[in-house]
């Protein structure tokens, strides 16, 4: 997948002006009416799709910040306006210099136009993904205007047959270009193709039959979710044009960091500290889980890093809540350190008693096994 900005060959931070001189460069190198080389059709196209993005600000946004993948997630077409096939060199200059864009070149500007998905980034708690939230969110979207019900007219104005194109939407047109002058169909300037023209367009939408209308609403997350789930919420997008449907809203979840456990999968992990005497004879202590505290038993004789779990308290499969990961405690053991007078003496003690004895702790004797099989 190539770099939009690479193929125009232009800078991360150029402006309008500057994207259509590059692309009207590359397309004069490109085009397979100038460029007879086998890949000079696919790279045209690319260079289509490259300059319809980029010239579009709410494509642009989309692809800076996630990439061509963004901009599928985000209910934009992906294929490029010459995909479907283009006219000569002179068309296409024709269709940008006249100042139309591609939009109005290939698009009845009549027909039903669907609204965009639109995207959120939601963080939530571990906690909250453990036990699944109801979460409040605001969205801006946009909304049919209630004050005109999309039409775009002022009440009790209708729209009439263009003057200037007589409701074809379309005008003939003198062309100058670096390639000479030439007469071409173009997008009627005054109706922008639709054929019809009101005078007197709703105040609260300006004429484009929606408005921006910002919304609270109630997002069900259930147990189970990761960072990534994603939440769809039917018709919360923008809705279309000329009765198209509505899109989605896609709420993308990232899960925080917690402070004290780690999750893989559906099993949550944390460390126990405990004393040598502990490890060596054995205890119950009290941790910490997502559920609160619990009781842990620590087994006689265990070791550094040995793993002890309690079932049932991890991350519950996402669709399936009853059915748990567990949680995982690491043991870490703990050499004593600034010991005081009696302390020392009895490690002392421990120390004389051991000096004699093989050691045989259990990684001995696995090491053992391990070596003699
Ligand atoms: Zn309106
Ligand atoms: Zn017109």
């Amino acid at each position: 997948m190539s770099d939009f900005y690479e193929i125009l060959g232009i800078e991360r931070n150029a402006t309008k002006d500057e994207i259509k001189a590059a692309f009207r460069k590359k397309a004069r190198q490109y085009h397979p009416d100038v460029n007879k080389a086998p890949d000079a059709e696919a790279k045209f196209k690319e260079l289509g799709k490259a300059y319809e993005t980029l010239m579009d600000d709410n494509k642009r946004a989309t692809y800076d910040r996630y990439g061509e993948d963004g901009l599928r997630d985000a209910g934009f077409s992906t294929s490029g306006p010459f995909d479907g096939g283009f006219g000569s060199l002179n068309e296409i200059f024709e269709s940008i210099f006249g100042g139309f864009g591609f939009s109005n070149y290939t698009q009845d500007p009549n027909a039903p136009q669907d609204g965009e998905n639109l995207r959120l980034n939601l963080q939530i708690e571990l906690e909250e993904a453990v036990f699944g939230v109801k979460k409040e969110i605001k969205i801006s979207h946009m909304e049919l205007c209630d004050e005109c019900g999309g039409t775009g007219a002022e009440k009790g104005t209708k729209a009439e047959t263009c003057p200037v194109c007589g409701g074809t939407g379309k005008v003939q047109q003198v062309i100058d270009t670096p390639l000479g002058s030439f007469r071409q169909i173009a997008t009627c300037p005054k109706c922008l193709g639709k054929g019809q023209y009101n005078s007197h367009p709703c105040k609260k939408c300006h004429g484009e039959g929606r408005v921006e209308t910002e919304r609270t609403l109630r997002v069900n997350i259930p147990a189970g979710v990761d960072s990534g789930s994603r939440i769809g919420l039917a018709g919360e997008g923008n809705c279309g044009k000329n009765g198209g449907r509505t899109g989605d809203l896609i709420v993308v979840l990232s899960v925080k960091e917690h402070k004290e456990f780690k999750r893989r999968g559906t099993d949550l992990f944390s460390t126990v500290n405990l004393s040598f005497p502990q490890a060596a004879i054995g205890d119950t202590i009290e941790v910490n889980t997502i559920d609160g505290k619990k009781e842990l038993v620590i087994p006689q004789g265990i070791q550094n890093e040995e793993i002890l779990q309690i079932k049932g308290v991890g991350v519950p499969v996402l669709g399936n809540p009853n059915k748990r990961g567990n949680h995982k405690f690491i043991v870490k053991i703990q050499t004593p350190q600034n010991l005081n007078t009696e302390e020392k003496q009895l490690y002392k003690k421990l120390f004389e008693i051991n000096r004699n004895k093989k050691p045989a702790s259990k990684f001995i004797d696995k090491m053992k096994n391990v070596l003699h099989n």
